[in-house]
């Protein structure tokens, strides 16, 4: 068997046109553009990569980004007068703090200061907590991409065996909430886990957030599985690969995501997507 290509690149264009014309409709109809604060500390390479994709899709889709390049020794305090100040600002409906943080800044108290209604990562304990009781409101964006991902393949999740390997807080407990609500049989695999091979084996739906190149080894995929490949390695010859041996891996699965051109564009369509859901709610209900 060879894989079906899952493509995230087209599914994330045609996620950010659909994003633009609501936008353009809310401004037609006198409401102002959404707005979204991209906040980074310090400069690092990975980052600025991100958040200029970020702030380029919000180009795209007609939402307003209001950059804020704080200074690598900013201190905490002065970040959470800021985030403050952005909680309180009825042009702002998104805040997105750009982690990971310099080392003096406690990260868990900077996510907690976002007002959850403008949380557009989904990262805030309030959100998070709404997923795990099955009443998601804001959605963290990695997952719910790879959510919009399986539902395109109209693969019915019900009962499925889903591993999930990788448990951090941003991409693998999150996507083990989201795969929960769709049905499937989840398990959570981490450094810890004592026979990964073993539990990657029973996976029909495999999501792969480690940051390892190659930790998941093409033979080691169910024949017919859907595998979801989250990781994003710069190999020292300047190629991105993901987590998955992509080629061995696509002979044996049902459905494969490419690394790059998979998960990374949907991460960034659902934050322009959070972000016009939380500027309608603000202006409209
Ligand atoms: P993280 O470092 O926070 O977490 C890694 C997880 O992998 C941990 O839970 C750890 O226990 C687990 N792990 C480590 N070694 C393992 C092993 N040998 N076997 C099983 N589990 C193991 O990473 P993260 O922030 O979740 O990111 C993971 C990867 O996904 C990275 O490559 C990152 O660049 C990528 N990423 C991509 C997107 C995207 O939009 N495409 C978004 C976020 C992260």
């Amino acid at each position: 068997m060879t894989a079906k290509l899952i493509d995230g690149k087209s599914l994330a264009a045609a996620t950010k046109a659909r994003v633009r014309g609501e936008v353009e409709a809310m401004v037609a109809r006198g409401l102002r553009p959404p707005g979204l604060a991209v906040i980074m500390v310090g400069a690092n390479p990975a980052s600025e990569i991100y958040v200029r994709h970020k702030r380029n899709a919000c180009r795209e889709c007609g939402i307003l980004s209001v950059a804020h390049d704080l200074d690598a020794s900013c201190s905490q305090n002065r970040l959470l007068e800021l985030i403050d100040q952005l909680n309180a600002d009825p042009a702002i409906d998104g805040i997105l703090v750009q982690l990971p943080l310099p080392g003096h800044i406690e990260s868990p108290a900077v996510v907690e200061r976002i007002d959850p209604t403008k949380d557009v990562d989904g990262f805030h304990p309030y959100n998070v907590g709404r997923l795990a009781q099955r009443r998601p409101f804001i959605r963290p964006c990695t997952p719910l991409g790879i959510v919009r991902l399986i539902e395109q393949t109209g693969l019915d999740t019900y009962g499925r065996n889903a591993v999930v390997v990788g448990a951090s807080n941003i991409v693998g407990r999150p996507m083990a909430l989201e795969l929960l609500l769709l049905g499937a049989t989840t398990t959570i695999c981490h450094r810890f886990t004592f026979d990964l091979e073993d539990q990657v084996r029973r996976a029909e739906i495999l999501v792969v957030a480690v940051g390892k190149p190659g930790l998941v080894k093409g033979e080691w995929i169910r024949e017919g599985a859907m595998v979801i490949d989250v990781g994003m390695n710069r190999l020292p010859d300047g190629k991105l690969v993901g987590d998955v041996e992509f080629e061995t891996a696509r002979q044996r699965a049902g459905w494969i995501t490419p690394v790059p051109g998979g998960v990374g564009p949907m991460t960034v369509a659902m934050l322009m997507s959070n972000t016009l859901e939380s500027a309608l709610r603000r202006q409209e209900r």
